[in-house]
Parts: C-alpha cells; structure tokens; sequence
C-alpha cells in the first residue's frame, strides 16, 4: 500500500498496516524533519522493523535533493539477516511502483568469520583466527613477498578483487551476507573487502552495533559515514551496557603471562630485524616522530582495531620520545606487565580511581600518562613494522595497551577494581583487575555528535525518560505505543502465595527456604498439565537455576513434571543448548509438549547469554513463568561503583537503577512469548515482593527486592521516593488487571484455564466492534479526512 504522511509518500509492502505502525512512522518522521535523535517504544511483533525501513527509504526517496543515509544497527547477525530479508520485500514493491528511480544498495557487514569464502581460512574455529587466516595471507608484505616468490600462499579471492580495481563495485540491490558470499564467489571477488569498501557507498547498511560503538571498529569501519545518516539501534533496551563493555577491559595472570609471552617473542622479531634490516625500524622511528596521524594512508589489509580511545588531534602529536625506538617501547610494556602482576598479587578488594592508578604506575614503573595514552597505536605500528600476521597471538599485549591507552586517557567515568577472588567462590583465588567504565554516554557521544539522528527503538525501553539520562542526550521525539490487540492475547499474572498459601520469592533470605522451592515447583506442575504445548522458565542465574532442579530432582517434582512435557536446559555452553532448544521445538511441534529452563540473566556479561533473542513465539511459548525478579547481583564491586557514579553524576538513584534494570531484564523474558498479533500467550511473574505494587509504582516494598545485604543500599531503596511511573512497558501493564495481581498457584490456576479456553474461540483478525486493529488505504484516507478517532484503537 501507499500512503502519505505529511509531504511523504510512503511505500508500504503490506495490504494493511496497524495503527500503531502508522503513529510510530509520524513520530519518526517528526523526528527526522527535527534533524534530532529519538527514543521509540513499540512491543516486539507489531512490524517495528518494517515501519521503519518503509518510513526512512521513502523519507529518503521524496527528497532526492538531500539524499540520507540509514545505518542500521542490530546485535545479533540472525538479526541482521531478517532486516535484510524485510528491506528486500520493500525494495522490491518500491521497484513495482517506482521503477528504477527506487534503486538502491542495501548491505549486511560483518566479521570476516561470516563473510570469507576461502575455504582453507574459513576453517579456523573463531573470529580471531579467521582474521588472522586472512592477513597471513593478505598483508601488504605477504603480497609483496609472493610477487617475487609464487610459492607464498596468497588469497586468490583477494587477489582478483585487487586485480579488479575500480570495477569491484556491487550492483543496486539489497544483499544480504548469503547474498554477498554468493556474489563474492561468483565473481571471484572477496566478499568482505568488497563489502567493507561499498559500506560508503550504500543507501543502507545493516551491521551490529560494535561497529559504531566500540571505537577500536569504528574507527576502520565507520569513520567515512557522512552525517546525513539516520543511525537506528533496534532492539536497544541494553544499549547502556554495550557501550559500558565497548570500553571496559579485565586483566587477570593469565593474560599477564600471555602478554610477557608476546613480549618475548615481538624481542626476538627486533633482533631478527636489526640483524636483517635495521633501516625498517630506523623509517619507523622517523615516522614516529612526525606522529600517529602521518603514518600514511595504510593498505586496507593492514588495519588493525583502531585506538580504543584517541581523538583526532592527539594523532597528530609527535608519539613520546621513550617509546619512539621499539626496545625501549619494549621495556615500558615490561615495566607495566611487572607492575600490574604486583597489583595482582593482593588479598584485599581495591577500588582506584584512574587518575591515582596512573599516579601509582608513574611513581612506581615510571610510566607517565601521555605514554599510556600511546600505548595502543605504538603497538600497532611495532606489529607492521615487524609484519606480524599472526595477530590472534598477541592478543594478551593488545589487551594490556588497550588498558593503558584507557586509563591513560580517562580521568573520570571509570574505575579500577582489584578484586583477588570471586566474591561468590572465596576459596578460590582468582585475582582480576577490571577497568570498568560506568558512562555509557562516553561510548555513544561520537554518535549522537556525528550523526543527524539517532533512532533508539525496542519493544521494552520503560521508563522512557530514563534513557536519555543513561546516555546523556536530548531526544527531540520520546513515544511509547501500546499494541492494538483484537482480543485480549496477552494474560499477566503476579503470582504471590503458593498453593499453601505461603508467600514465594527469590529474595535473598529466602530464595533456597524448603518451601518457596516446594512452591515454585508445584506451580511450574500445575501448570503443565493444563497448558498445552511449550513453557519456558525463567531463573535469577545459573547457580540459582541449579539449586532448584536439583531440588525438585530429588523431591520428585521434576519427575512428575516429566509425565506431562519433556524438560529441556539451558547451560553455558552453546552447542549443547542449540540441541535443547533444537529438540525443545521438536517436542512442541509433534505434540509432546515441552519445557525449557532458561536464566533470565548472565551474571558478568550482557552479551554471550546463549538463549538471547531466541523467540518463543505461538506453540512454542504458551506460557513463561519468570521465578522472581532478575536483579543483578548488588555486592558486585563493578555494580556498586556503576551505581555511585549514576548517582553522582546523572543524578539516578540506585533503586531506580536496579529496578528498571531487573524490570527490563523480566519484560525481555516474558515478551518473547508474544510475537505477533495472531499470537496468545500467559506471563507469570512469580514472586511475593508484590512485584504488583513495584510494577505500580509503590515506594515501600522496592528494599525487599534487593538479593543484597548491603544495608546502606538497602535502606536508599526502601526510602527512596517513587513517583507513580510505571516500571515494565505499558503493552504488558496495560493487560495486567488488578485481580490478577496478588494470585495464589490455584487462583492462577483458574485463570490460565479461563484464558486458554477464551482463546481456542473463533475471532475476527481485523478487529470487530468498532475497534479497527489493521488499517487499509482506504481506512489512512479517511483519517486523512479527519476521521482519525474512529479508526484508532
Ligand atoms: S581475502 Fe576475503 S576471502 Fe580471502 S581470506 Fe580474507 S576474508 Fe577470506
């Protein structure tokens, strides 16, 4: 369909569009008539993606004068592939109406692991050896190396692709990474070099967000962007995180020890070239001289993550006169790898602001701050200088410089933890010094600064004003839209009591009680044998998740379960959960009905948790059951140090972060249940800490939530004061009725039966009674006409 939005024509691959698509496109098109960034909230399943790929292209295409740029954000590359496949659909129904005024090129970009179609480098297990396959045999050296000698292997999909020079070029089209490795081989070209050089070409590219915030890959992938770019993160509710872990570096002795590994071998590469050709490392040291920025313009094949840090104008200082020669940058590396080795060696917690560590280093390893700042770019150059190509080994240094170019540049914002074990495995030493930055607006700032908007869009960003204090910015456009809904298909319930009547929680003195454990899983028994199909279980953490199945193992509950639906697990490692959730979907396809337990959150990382973005959609999630609250886990000394500074600085009190942060963790789980509209499902949110009155706003109860016995912590919570600021995403709140706030396991019971039967009844799709849940041309013109009020939900 075809519609007009103002002065916009929009082009719509669909026959009927929601309502809620139609008031998401306004805002965003007020947003980008403001040339300012956004904050939108719309549920997963009512078409985000294709409202807004529709919206931009055709924003685009009616002013052809001012031609903008989308870059499109995702995390994960399955992601990145469905938004890919949605673009391809619009393209083509633009094609059908527009003709070839309508072209445009869409591309994916990725690592080279998802994108090289060499055989032989594509075997290597991970990123970094397929990054360091390909240089071994795509350095400039290695290059010039086989032109004299044949028998230096080199990569013929490289070489053709050079050989080719300017008319390498991809023709107009939307190409996913499949459709590039096709075209790649097809050709003879190498897919990724052509990939990555079309990026500045493009109409649109769909890439993760590393490459925009992480400024060791944006710095070779993005800098060439022009600001006439539309940047949209989808999926964006961990934002914050991403940018806090693009700049956060953990040294522990393992990498110490790697490190002095790499060192001795990067003296045993110098002497090799003093004895063979000095004059290298002297041109070298001459260039060192003029600084980093005249280093001249490096072949593509010879960059490396670029500086985790540095602005532009400290490129173009001269590099400090004791690091300039390559032995004695050598020896400042050593010094630091000593010093840090020394800070690992303590049995007590430490907690150093940056500027008092660098403090410490300069007195005690006499490393001033100017040449930690350089650290990072020195070690780049050495490692062409030497020509090393085997990068992935060396991975332990570039961490250690990456640290020093860190705390060598940052004042404030970050903090250094020593910590000499696990708090929760004491006995066990396992000393970590972790950089940890706590200001997620440092990471994002060269985006909000460089590009005319910024699109910040997930299906759960509640509270919505608490984004832009995360991450320092104004947003011109912050909406949040609930889901049109023909019928009631989303059924919430706060379950509070146990089928005894006995209050249920995870809280912290009462997360293992015999009886809270007994609780959870006659709820979890009960409800297996009325709802049909999948259920999917949510757990605090892996240890916690453990605990309980054990229980219930032994008890004979899980026995029990298992004559009504099998049980899958989700663990640590990924090949094994794939096969779960694999065989998971097997037994909710033939019937069997199944069970799969999840953790609702890793306890370090943000990233990595192996059922992330896994969808639990139709007869694979009829139901979720969240086993208390997803709190993070508040004696981390990382945390802690976070909350101080968000306090301090952005004036956000610790309640309200852990709140939000475990809310938002809890409306992830449970939302994927629901993925379209055709879509039923019932969310159980269980625990006594009436998580009702928390969702509702209500100031005492926040202090129970915490699994801390942080007192202090404790008692801001308790007190703080909370506004009537609802805490999950309106789309569940707005379902969420107030009997089914304080249930028992049989009351929940009664209503999971009323719901199931409710939604086995016939219904009409487009909404009857007045309510119109999809909208068709004819339905948009009349709004047009001011008939608005009528067709909205
Ligand atoms: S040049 Fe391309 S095809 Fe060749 S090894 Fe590198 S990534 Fe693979």
């Amino acid at each position: 369909m075809k519609f007009q939005i103002e002065d916009v024509t929009v082009y719509f691959p669909y026959d009927y569009i929601y309502p809620e698509q139609y008031s998401y496109m306004i805002e965003l098109k007020r947003a980008l008539d403001a040339k300012g960034h956004c904050l939108l909230e719309m549920p997963t399943g009512t078409g985000k993606t294709i409202a807004l790929l529709s919206l931009i292209t055709s924003y685009s295409l009616s002013k052809p004068q001012t031609p903008i740029k989308l870059i499109y954000c995702t995390r994960t590359v399955h992601e990145m592939e469905k938004t890919l496949a949605e673009l391809k659909l619009l393209h083509n129904y633009q094609i059908k109406h527009l003709g070839p005024q309508a072209r445009i090129l869409a591309i994916g970009l990725s690592s080279r692991k998802n994108l090289c179609v060499n055989p032989t480098v594509l075997a290597a297990e991970n990123r970094d050896s397929v990054d360091a396959g390909c240089r071994k045999l795509t350095a400039s050296w290695v290059r010039a190396m086989a032109a004299e000698n044949p028998n230096v292997p080199t990569c013929q999909f490289f070489e053709n692709y050079e050989r080719a020079a300017s008319a390498a070029v991809l023709p107009p089209g939307v190409y996913t990474l499949q459709d590039l490795r096709v075209f790649g081989k097809e050709k003879g070209w190498c897919p990724y070099f052509l990939a990555r050089h079309m990026v500045q070409f493009a109409n649109v590219v769909v890439y993760s967000y590393q490459y925009l915030l992480d400024p060791k890959v944006a710095g070779i992938i993005s800098k060439e962007m022009q600001k006439e770019s539309v940047v949209v993160f989808d999926e964006a509710h961990n934002i914050d995180n991403v940018c806090i872990e693009a700049l956060s570096v953990s040294v522990r002795r393992q990498t110490l020890e790697g490190a002095t590994r790499n060192l001795n071998r990067i003296s045993q590469e110098i002497d090799r070239f003093k004895a063979t050709d000095a004059s290298r490392l002297r041109a070298e040291y001459n260039r060192l001289v003029e600084g980093l920025a005249l280093r001249g313009n490096l072949p593509i094949t010879d960059n490396w993550l670029s500086n985790p840090a540095l602005p532009d104008d400290i490129l173009k200082e001269a590099v400090p006169g004791n690091i300039r020669r390559a032995e004695h940058f050598l020896h400042v590396l050593r010094r630091l790898v000593q010093y840090l080795r020394g800070r690992l060696d303590t049995e007590n917690v430490e907690k150093e602001s940056p500027v008092s560590f660098v403090a410490s280093i300069n007195s005690h390893a006499g490393i001033d701050q100017k040449t930690l700042k350089f650290c990072y770019d020195r070690l780049h150059s050495l490692m062409l200088t030497l020509e090393i190509t085997d990068t992935d080994e060396f991975l332990h240094i570039q961490t250690i410089c990456d640290f020093a170019t860190l705390v060598g540049t940052y004042g404030r914002g970050f903090s250094i933890i020593i910590e000499p074990f696990d708090e929760r495995m004491p006995h066990i030493p396992d000393p970590i010094l972790q950089l940890s930055c706590h200001d997620a607006s440092l990471a994002i700032k060269p985006v909000f600064d460089r590009f005319q908007s910024v699109v910040i869009t997930s299906g759960t960003l509640s509270p919505i004003d608490l984004y832009p204090r995360l991450l320092n910015f104004h947003p011109v456009v912050s909406r949040s839209f609930t889901m049109s809904l023909t019928r009631d298909c989303i059924c919430p319930m706060v379950l509070t009591r146990g089928s005894d009547q006995l209050p249920v929680s995870t809280k912290f003195d009462m997360r293992s009680d015999p009886g809270v454990v007994r609780n959870y899983g006659k709820l979890l028994l009960e409800m297996v044998s009325v709802v049909p199909d999948g259920i999917v279980c949510f757990f605090v953490s892996y240890s916690y998740m453990d605990g309980i199945i054990n229980t219930w193992n032994d008890s004979g509950i899980l026995k029990e379960i298992m004559q009504h639906k099998l049980v899958f697990i989700e663990t640590q490692d990924v090949v094994e959960t794939t096969l779960a959730l694999d065989n998971y979907r097997r037994a909710c396809d033939c019937g069997r009905g199944a069970v799969f337990f999840s953790v609702a959150r890793m306890l370090v990382s943000y990233r990595g948790k192996v059922a992330e973005g896994i969808d639990f959609d139709r007869h694979y999630g009829r139901l979720v059951i969240m086993f208390g609250v997803p709190f993070q886990y508040t004696l981390s000394k990382i945390l802690l140090a976070r909350l101080e500074y968000l306090r301090d600085t952005f004036q956000i009190k610790e309640g309200d972060f852990l709140t939000f942060d475990a809310l938002r963790q809890a409306a992830q789980c449970v939302g994927r249940v629901i993925r379209s509209k055709a879509d039923y499902g019932m969310m159980i949110f269980a625990d006594k800490r009436l998580l009702a009155r928390a969702i509702k706003g209500e100031p005492e109860i926040m202090g129970d939530f915490l699994l801390s016995s942080s007192s202090e912590l404790v008692d801001e919570c308790r007190y703080s004061r909370y506004d009537k600021r609802s805490k999950l995403p309106s789309w569940i709140l707005s379902h969420l009725r107030d009997v089914n706030l304080n249930l028992s396991t049989d009351m929940a019971l009664h209503i999971a039966k009323e719901f199931l039967r409710k939604m086995a009844q016939p219904y009409e799709k487009i909404g009857g009674s007045g309510r119109k849940t999809l909208l068709s041309e004819e339905d948009l013109e009349k709004m047009g006409d001011g008939g608005m009020d009528e067709m909205l939900y």
